[in-house]
């Protein structure tokens, strides 16, 4: 493997971005708008095409995607795909080469992955991402991030295309503290999203007029923009294209349990969520947006 030399903070760098789902493309989208040169790779290759037109070169392959990159952002579904992925790389992986990971995965997949760039000579980041499908789009994310702290100006100018915000948690980026606290951020927003379509499948069944429960709360400190939202989509048909999907939500929820799990604490609503999102995926929802849970609450036939 050669070494590549250490891009400076002013460089236009060449980035990989493997997967091109909702937010791999919109960051990718924003890395050539950034002046990156932009080399991605997707496994249907159709969804990475409309990068074209936006100057990305569409690469056949991982290892063809990550030839000659300063930088990799892997941002596939999981984190046994982004194994698979980065081991299809290897061919063409140089030493010293950045990796910035942002895929959502669970606490032992990131001690993994960071074990495998170790023994690939690649800089890891551990840095998921807060923020859907329109911040990814107008390059609003927040990045949290931890890795070694003298060569955070190498990556400094991915982490700023695709963000307004990066939270340094602190941490060598091995140890997974970004992810850690990704993980927390997402047992609220999948709490939030049960709650909502609990609350309106419930005002439904009762004969409730989901306004008369808005208005009951507006301005308190029960009122919540993401109720709103996530309610919004529910009752104005809005569910595609999704934003964040079930099956993703589904993922993101199993990861929190197991979590809980090596770390000692039961976390009773997290997997209640998870076989929710598990239901609706089952009555044909999965490719919605995560809102559409709340069809869990009704037997399939009258879920629409
Ligand atoms: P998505 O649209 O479903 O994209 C998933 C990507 O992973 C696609 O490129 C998909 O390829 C690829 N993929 C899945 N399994 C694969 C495999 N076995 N081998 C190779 N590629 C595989 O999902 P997304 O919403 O962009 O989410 C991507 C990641 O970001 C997830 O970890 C998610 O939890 C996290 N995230 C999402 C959001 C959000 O709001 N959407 C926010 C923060 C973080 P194909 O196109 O071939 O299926």
């Amino acid at each position: 493997m050669a070494e590549r030399p250490t891009p400076t903070m002013t460089d236009t760098l060449t980035v990989s971005v493997l997967g091109t789902g909702i937010m791999g493309a919109a960051m990718a989208r924003n890395l050539a708008r950034a002046g990156h040169s932009v080399q991605v790779w997707n496994r249907t290759r159709d969804k990475a095409e409309p990068l074209a037109r936006d100057g990305a070169r569409i690469a056949d392959t991982p290892a063809e995607a990550v030839d000659g990159a300063d930088v990799v952002l892997t941002m596939l579904y999981d984190g046994a795909a982004v194994a698979e992925v980065m081991r299809q790389a290897v061919p063409a992986l140089r030493s010293g080469t950045a990796w910035v990971q942002s895929t959502t995965v669970g606490v032992d997949a990131v001690e993994a992955l960071a074990a495998f760039a170790d023994e690939h000579g690649l800089v890891f980041f551990d840095a998921p991402v807060l923020g859907t499908r329109q911040p990814a789009e107008a390059g609003q994310l927040l990045v949290l991030a931890a890795g070694p702290a003298q060569q955070r100006a190498a990556v400094a100018p991915v982490l700023d295309a695709v963000g307004a915000r990066t939270v340094w948690t602190g941490g060598s980026g091995a140890d997974g503290g970004a992810t850690r606290l990704k993980l927390v951020a997402n047992s609220w927003v999948i709490a939030a999203t049960t709650a909502t379509g609990e609350s309106l499948a419930l005002a439904k069944a009762l004969g409730v007029n989901p306004q008369d429960f808005f208005d009951a709360i507006a301005g308190g400190p029960l009122d919540m923009g993401y109720l709103r939202a996530k309610a919004g989509l529910i009752l104005d048909d809005g569910l595609e294209p999704a934003s964040f999907a079930v099956t993703t939500a589904e993922k993101d929820a199993r990861l929190i349990v197991e979590a809980g799990q090596r770390y000692g604490v039961r976390l009773d609503g997290a997997a209640a969520s998870a076989d929710r999102f598990a239901r609706a995926a089952a009555q044909g929802h999965g490719h919605e947006d995560m809102a559409a849970a709340y069809f869990a609450s009704f037997d399939p036939d009258e879920s629409r």
